[in-house]
């Protein structure tokens, strides 16, 4: 069976960065609740694992922030660097880039996501089913 892929358009808050992405039908979106996560953009933040040359964007116009994560992961935030809005993730261990889910310009594809880091760490005035975790 032929994979159909979508095509969407996003973009930061300041208009600085501009981009093009193709995605699955039904995307793979993680909502991380991890205190790195949590740290990085200030709350809950749901990210989408983009496929190998997935997105068309200007890399020039982002800026970068190296750490390494909770289960020793480098990864390297990619930011707007005017205004700062949070744009890409990438985890060098999957060797995946994942963007920022709300940078899209049209979220009514996100229909299903996954809670990563949900026991560990999250707000308590969550709820969330346990269909909805991962695995
Ligand atoms: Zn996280
Ligand atoms: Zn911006």
């Amino acid at each position: 069976m032929e994979k159909k892929f979508v095509h969407k358009k996003g973009g930061c808050i300041c208009g600085t960065v501009k981009f093009k992405v193709s995605l699955d039908e039904l995307p793979r979106v993680f909502s991380c609740h991890c205190e790195d996560c949590r740290k990085k953009i200030g709350g809950i933040m749901s990210i989408i694992e983009l496929r190998e040359n997935a997105i068309d964007i200007d890399k020039s116009l982002l800026s970068t922030f190296e750490h390494i994560g909770g289960s020793g992961n480098k990864i390297t935030k990619y930011f707007c660097g005017k205004c700062a809005a949070p744009v890409l993730t990438f985890v060098e261990r999957w060797n995946k880039f994942y963007l920022y889910a709300g940078l899209l310009d049209d979220i009514s594809i996100l229909k299903k996501s996954k809670n990563i880091y949900f026991e560990e760490s999250h707000f308590p005035f969550m709820e969330i089913s346990e269909k909805n975790l991962k695995p």
